[in-house]
């Protein structure tokens, strides 16, 4: 049987930097990865571009994620700083595009993967090796013992990449309900004529819950950064787990602002100055005012409104109506678009985990890494943060003497 200090099991972004972090201190470290290849999902991230970390400051960063003051240690011990460091040492530059999002200059996720490898060239690492038992005494499908375990299987979407929801029983450790994170929304309307179209800055609502960002539409239905993140906070609300149940039941509306900039009364003023105005206006021209151009047709056949009325012609009732739609927009959400969703909510149960240094508090010299644990965040580069960091600590406490 083989044996090694420490046994790293998952070779995603966060298992990669807790095995480059423990073999700073450690010379029997071994990475044990499913695939022929490492961070299959990495190369994916950012849509092949690797948008790896968000440059908010990080008191401010960390306000971003509710598990805040579990990441907190980790964010402080792997400083956005010095996780670019790690990469421009090795001759990488990064850029910033709006929203804080930081993307490797040469925009491919393929050089920050390139960089990981180099970093783990130390380190023994078996491909195509699918851990499936973990024994008490810390032996690994019968083959391989090791003293310290730091388990970085990912979560459980897009399971081309690896990820599968049965390795949360390799955890030991109590979960949290496994939902979908970060998942466009499919709706009931039939959004075709419109897909490809974004709406921007708008504000998205569901119950109490608003987010501003960006809408696309697609032929299924709703997604772009507003809409994800909105999603967030729906499957958080939805009870639901599933490792219990792969199908949860969704009916629920949404609400678009169309015109975060007005309020009704302001629309209903300038509305009635401008039909005085300029009365002769066809509805759908003037609309441009508010809408992108595209999205007007159909905005107006979904509300009924004939978009070759002339402004002064339009009733009371019909300006009522638009007014309504302009600032509450309603669809209704069938169904999560389960396949496209990037992140898993729910996982290892961070109360029974250190958050000073990722191991166990039920189980001694395991540690946990990575989407594998209860952490998620918005989309904005706040994901591969959390890989990155709470892999570096882990690794870096299993590697102490
Ligand atoms: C399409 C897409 C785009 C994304 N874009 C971004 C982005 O731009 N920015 C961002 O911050 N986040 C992004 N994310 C999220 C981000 O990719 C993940 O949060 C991150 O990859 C999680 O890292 P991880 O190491 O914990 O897990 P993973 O990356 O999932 O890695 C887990 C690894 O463990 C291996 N493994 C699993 N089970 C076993 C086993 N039993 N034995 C051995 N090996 C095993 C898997 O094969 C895999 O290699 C994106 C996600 C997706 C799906």
């Amino acid at each position: 049987m083989e044996e090694y200090e420490i046994a790293v099991v998952g070779g995603g972004p966060a298992g990669m930097m807790a095995a480059i972090a423990a073999s700073q201190n450690s010379s029997s470290v071994v990475l044990l990865e499913k695939n022929q290849s490492l961070g299959r999902k990495l190369l994916m991230t950012g849509g092949g571009r690797c948008n790896i970390t968000n440059s908010k400051p990080i008191k401010k960063l960390l306000d971003s994620y509710s598990q805040k003051n579990f990441l907190k240690h980790s964010f402080y011990t792997l400083t956005n700083e010095k996780l670019l460091s790690l990469f421009e040492d090795k001759g990488l530059s990064f850029i910033e595009e709006d929203e804080n999002r930081i993307f490797p200059e040469t925009e491919k996720s393929s050089d920050v993967l390139k960089i990981l490898l180099e970093y783990l060239e130390d380190v023994n690492v078996k491909y195509n090796f699918e851990v499936t038992s973990i024994s008490e005494d810390f032996v690994i499908n019968n083959e391989i013992k090791a003293d310290k375990i730091i388990i970085a299987t990912g979560g459980m979407t897009y399971p081309q990449t690896g990820c599968n929801i049965k390795n949360y029983s390799l955890t030991s450790q109590p979960l949290t309900d496994i939902k979908y994170g970060l998942v466009p929304l499919i709706t009931k309307k039939d959004l075709s004529q419109i897909a490809g179209i974004t709406l921007y800055d708008v504000v998205i609502s569901y119950n109490k819950y608003k987010v501003i960002g960006n809408v696309l539409f697609s032929h299924v239905g709703l997604t772009g950064p507003g809409i994800i993140n909105l999603s967030n906070i729906i499957s958080e609300n939805m009870t639901y787990n599933l490792l219990e149940d792969d199908n949860p039941e969704m009916n629920i509306e949404i609400a678009i602002d169309l015109c975060p900039d007005f309020s009704r009364e302001n629309l209903l003023e300038k509305f009635t100055i401008d039909s005085q105005k300029k009365g002769k206006t066809l509805l759908k021209n003037y609309l441009k005012l508010f809408l992108t151009n595209s999205f007007i047709d159909f905005f107006l056949d979904d509300i009924d409104l004939d978009g070759q009325t002339q402004l002064s012609r339009i009733n009371k009732k019909s300006k009522n109506r638009l007014i309504e739609n302009l600032k509450r927009f309603t669809f209704e959400i069938t169904d999560f678009n389960k396949d496209l969703s990037k992140v898993t909510i729910g996982g290892v149960d961070l109360a029974d985990v250190n958050p000073k240094t990722m191991q166990s508090a039920i189980v001694p010299n395991l540690y946990f890494a990575g989407e594998v644990l209860d952490l998620h965040g918005p989309t904005g580069g706040y994901n591969l943060k959390i890989a990155f960091s709470t892999g570096y600590l882990a690794g870096l406490s299993a590697g102490e003497k």
